[in-house]
């Protein structure tokens, strides 16, 4: 039972366990935004394995799916040979690439989780232009394996070991409400650039020679803080001007959880490659690099990997892809998560614990903050990480599974699956405005 199989897990499995330790929920069944555990307890699933459900648990054209691709004896491990399932994955895939990158792109099928697209775009652009250095943002967010966790902005508690980060120059995110300049807001953002076209041209200002510059177009692990678009096109225009490939990492902004398909479109920007991962295996793990062919200069055999070419993920991923497009997902996204900032918002006066609200889409976090401390020049009062913690255990005895991240996860970070009913997107609210209201009581 529940208990049993927690204790178990407790004195068996790795210390760094997390998610395991702020949930102890031995989940058992599991449909659309729902999550049942073994003690028949429900709860609605605003985590979502951490954005990768776009179609909620379980979604019928996913079962689908995986059930004809399994049924039909198609081989479930190919390493990288062509297959249907392949052949339609690409297919769906190229099919919602951002205008201006799809006709000339390349897609690497790569390991099966998303740092491993992030350490295969490092690695292309090192070999493409010859130099070492990855340009990458404080708050940031890339993934665990030497050269993502270290272009990584020290979320907490995956802080990169030391020394590993020699080669990246870690520049400020225009994150207004904790701006690093001080000023916030848009002007904030433009400091931001500045100090990145500055400091980039400084000879000595220490920047190893850079091969790419990664970027999420909206922090995810770093508190949903969404980047302004015009300083998404000037980070295109500096690199550009640079001869610097512009990666955009998209594992946990795409298929359509920021309201647009892929997060860059908001800016209009052309990259030169993209991290996707999370929602594109539709529950199932698959990772890919996708580029521009005129950085294709990898040799056969350059980057391998065994697990690349993952049929049921492929078979998974294609009916998400092109469920999202044809239900006009993305487009919900961005009326439904709007629409929940703004009732988050207009909680900020009757609960002062909350700090910030902010997102694009159902990229949501709601900033927590000490209300009796003094607010700095942005107007941010300090974090208040304590009450963060309270706040996603009350959400859960509420029956709602909500997670952390942003400075010392301090922020309460939703991420819903695009399917969210009205009704769920009401229950979600009134169960964290009461999880707050009783622990800032
Ligand atoms: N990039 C971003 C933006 C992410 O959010 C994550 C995972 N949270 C990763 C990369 C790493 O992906 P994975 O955990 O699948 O290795």
């Amino acid at each position: 039972g529940h208990s049993a199989i927690l204790e178990r897990q407790r004195s068996r499995e790795s210390s760094a366990r997390t998610y395991a330790r702020s949930f102890p929920i031995v989940p058992a069944r599991a449909e659309g935004m729902w999550v049942e555990g073994v003690d028949g307890r429900r709860y609605l699933d605003c985590l979502s394995g951490a954005g990768t459900l776009a179609l909620g648990h379980n979604h019928p054209v996913v079962l689908e799916a995986v059930r004809r691709t399994l049924d039909s004896g198609a081989p479930l491990h190919v390493l990288d040979l062509a297959t249907p399932e392949k052949d339609r994955f690409t297919d769906a895939l190229f099919a919602t690439l951002p205008s201006g990158f799809a006709d000339k792109a390349r897609v690497h099928f790569c390991g099966p989780t998303g740092t491993d697209g992030v350490e295969a775009a490092f690695k292309l652009m090192q070999t493409a232009t010859g130099r070492r250095g990855i340009l990458s943002f404080g708050g940031g967010y890339h993934g665990m394996t030497a050269g993502a966790l270290a272009a990584s902005g020290g979320v907490t508690t995956r802080t990169p070991v030391p020394g590993i980060a020699a080669d990246v120059t870690r520049l400020p995110y225009p994150y207004p409400y904790r701006c690093p300049f001080g000023v916030g807001g848009d002007q904030g953002a433009r400091l931001s650039a500045t100090y990145t076209e500055r400091l980039l041209d400084d000879p000595n200002g220490g920047v190893v020679p850079p091969a790419a510059m990664i970027v999420e177009a909206v922090q995810g692990e770093g508190g949903a803080v969404p980047a302004p678009d015009d300083w998404m096109r000037e980070m295109r225009r500096i690199t550009a001007e640079r001869d610097i490939p512009l990666i955009i990492d998209e594992v946990q902004t795409g298929v359509g959880r920021t309201g647009a398909f892929w997060a860059v479109e908001h800016s209009g920007i052309v990259p030169d490659a993209m991290v996707m991962s999370k929602a594109i295996g539709g529950s199932l793990p698959l990772a890919v690099l996708v580029y521009h062919e005129d950085y294709d200069g990898w040799l056969p055999g350059a980057h391998t990997g065994t697990f690349r070419g993952n049929t049921l993920a492929m078979a998974a991923g294609t009916a998400t892809l092109e469920y999202v497009t044809e239900q006009g997902l993305a487009e919900r996204a961005a009326v439904v998560g709007a629409r929940m900032t703004e009732r988050l918002n207009a909680l900020r006066s009757s609960l002062p614990a909350i700090g910030d609200v902010r997102g694009r889409g159902l990229m949501i976090g709601v900033e927590l903050v000490d209300p009796d401390a003094e607010p700095d020049a942005c107007g941010a009062r300090p974090v208040d990480p304590r009450t963060a913690v309270q706040v996603r255990t009350a959400c859960l005895e509420r029956g709602l599974i909500v997670e952390l991240g942003g400075r010392f996860d301090s922020t309460v970070r939703l991420l819903p699956p695009l399917i969210i009913s009205d009704e769920q997107v009401e229950a979600v609210l009134d169960r964290l405005t009461d999880a707050i209201a009783t622990v800032t009581a």
